[in-house]
């Protein structure tokens, strides 16, 4: 029997890997679940999946499931408190981290120390301090399989070589994009709206990381993610639009050969191979037809419309504080732009202020509280840029 604990499960991945684990049947136990506010969508799983152990992170929202809980199941406390305690519980095998942002971050290290196979969508963390976090599940033999369709192609191409010489091994990564939304618009995108940026062509996704997918930072998030999961070079990865979102990713060895990993674009399928890992399991996906798909288009980036690409690869080649900076800096100007507080292109602008401002040697040891305390500081840094640009 498999206990799955699920952090984010009333989100876009959690509710996909609840039809992952359904279409798994026997054998698995949704042992954890875990949400922010949406008690509405929590007790509605509660009631399918029945958890030994429930959390919500908002207090008024936990003092509500306090006073009536779902039967069977035990409340744990709110706030990060809950998700550390759900990603530690001793009976859990496999914890899905899928809650947005560095809220992530905690329970993915207290996973990690507690030796778990971590089922991890959740990038930001990974950006925040990615290298130190591998380090630790190293330390703790703790498992982290990729969820994020991108990084799960790159490692299920990895599974071809030996693990740990993956530098060597490579001499390209191939990280795939579709452009979200606005790739073809022409003209400026200063007048974009959150409704237009939130009505991604291919994927149906959370709010911040369908912004993200907008800007692209999506995919300079992921490029760091990448770069600390597999301790590679930032100059080996080579960023590709792929507009049909069906080569997920690949890599090229050095001896030129290529692989990569295509599915259709459907969650379900790499949330479940991170669970199932590393065996594979029938999936929920639509098979491939590759005879109706025909053709597949790769284009180059356009760094100059979309500088927070930029942005971020530069803060991956900066390193120390800058990614958890840039990630926070970028989470807080997400949030004012979906409440229409900031415009589109506004996005960049505050991010870039806010790795303007950083001070201090960027190649100076990076510990983990360092980094959360650079978040922190990025935060209140972002804030005061994004108050200032809406007032002019
Ligand atoms: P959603 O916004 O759809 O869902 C987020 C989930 O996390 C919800 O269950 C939410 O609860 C919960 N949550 C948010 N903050 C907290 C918190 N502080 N404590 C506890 N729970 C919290 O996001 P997605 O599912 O789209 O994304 C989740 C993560 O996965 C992100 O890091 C994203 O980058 C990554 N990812 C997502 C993909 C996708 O297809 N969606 C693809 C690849 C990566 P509530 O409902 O109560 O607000
Ligand atoms: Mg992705």
């Amino acid at each position: 029997m498999k206990n799955l604990v699920i952090l984010g499960s009333t989100g876009s991945i959690g509710v996909n890997a609840l039809k992952a684990v359904r279409n798994l049947g026997k054998g698995w136990r949704v042992l954890g679940l875990a949400a922010n506010s949406n008690l509405k969508a929590l007790r509605e799983q509660a009631r399918a999946v029945k958890p030994a152990y429930i959390s919500v992170f908002d207090y008024a929202a936990w003092k509500e499931l306090k006073a009536s809980p779902p039967r069977g199941a035990k409340v744990l406390s709110p706030g990060v408190e809950g998700l550390v305690e759900l990603s530690s519980l001793k009976e859990a095998d496999i914890v899905l981290n899928a809650v947005t942002g560095a809220a992530g971050f905690a329970p993915l290290l207290a996973a990690i120390r507690a030796s778990k196979h971590i089922a991890l969508a959740n990038k930001e963390p990974m950006v925040m301090a990615g290298e130190l976090l591998m380090k630790e599940a190293h330390r703790w033999q703790a498992r982290i399989i990729p969820v994020d369709s991108e990084p799960s192609a790159i490692f299920q191409c990895l599974a071809a070589i030996k693990p740990g010489a993956y530098d060597a091994a490579l001499s390209r990564v191939f990280l795939t994009a579709s452009g979200g939304p606005f790739y073809a618009r022409k003209g400026t995108l200063a007048g974009v709206t959150p409704a237009q940026a939130l009505r991604h062509p291919r994927w149906t996704m959370g709010p911040k990381i369908t912004v993200d997918s907008a800007t692209l930072m999506n995919k300079g998030l992921e490029a760091i993610e990448i770069k600390n999961l597999f301790s590679l070079p930032v100059s080996k990865i080579e960023i590709l639009i792929h507009p049909q979102s069906v080569v997920h990713s690949g890599v090229e060895f050095r001896d030129g050969s290529v692989l990569a990993q295509l599915s259709n674009p459907d969650m379900k399928l790499p949330i479940q191979y991170a669970l199932t890992w590393p065996d594979r399991a029938p999936s929920l996906a639509a098979p491939l037809d590759l005879f109706r798909l025909a053709r597949l288009d790769f284009f180059k980036p356009d760094f100059r419309r979309f500088p927070c690409l930029e942005l971020a690869l530069y803060a991956a080649k900066k390193g120390g504080i800058y990614p958890a900076a840039l990630n926070a800096a970028n989470e807080v100007a997400v949030e004012k732009f979906i409440a229409g507080r900031l415009r589109f292109t506004d996005i960049p602008a505050v991010v870039e202020k806010t790795l303007a401002a950083c001070r201090g040697d960027s190649r100076e040891t990076l510990t983990l509280a360092g980094a959360v305390e650079a978040d922190g500081w990025a935060r209140q840094k972002a804030a005061a840029t994004a108050d200032g640009i809406k007032k002019r």
